[in-house]
């Protein structure tokens, strides 16, 4: 699993398994997508990516902060529990 490096405190470089964190996972509704990136634009940890002409939420960092969630402007990605897979 990739981690997320970010520059914290004075001792340097933390490496955060931010994935670890989460608690409830976004998952995208397709059909709902209009493929604006507003998501990728606003994601804190940059786990969305545009990859083969589509959105797609990469979990080996999404955090579950639902911010992609909040700001998409169709409700296109719905927060749910972790492990309640569709
Ligand atoms: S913000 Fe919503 S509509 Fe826009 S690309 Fe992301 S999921 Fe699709
Ligand atoms: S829930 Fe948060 S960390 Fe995960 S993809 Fe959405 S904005 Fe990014």
């Amino acid at each position: 699993m990739r981690k997320f490096v970010t520059p914290v405190g004075n001792e340097g470089m933390y490496i955060l398994d931010t994935a670890s964190w989460r608690i409830v996972k976004p998952v995208m509704n397709k059909e709902k997508c209009v493929e604006c990136g507003i998501c990728l634009t606003y994601c804190p940890v940059n786990s969305i990516e545009f990859k083969s002409d589509k959105y797609i939420i990469n979990y080996d960092f999404c955090k579950g902060c639902g911010i992609c969630s909040n700001e998409c402007p169709k409700t296109a990605i719905d927060m749910i529990e972790e492990g309640d897979e569709r």
